[in-house]
């Protein structure tokens, strides 16, 4: 039931992590906190589709 989902930073846009996660428990898109390389700073990151 887990699927591989991307991570992208909702500033600059670029994809940072890789993921998965639990499709059952976790319908909604993931946003999670996560430090962008690219920025050097903690931004929030969503899931791609
Ligand atoms: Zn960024």
């Amino acid at each position: 039931m887990r699927v591989n989902v991307t991570l992208e930073c909702t500033e600059c846009k670029e994809r940072n992590y890789l993921t998965s996660k639990n499709k059952r428990n976790n319908t909604e898109r993931l946003e999670m906190k996560k430090y962008c390389p690219r920025e050097r700073k903690v931004t929030l990151h969503r899931e791609t589709k």
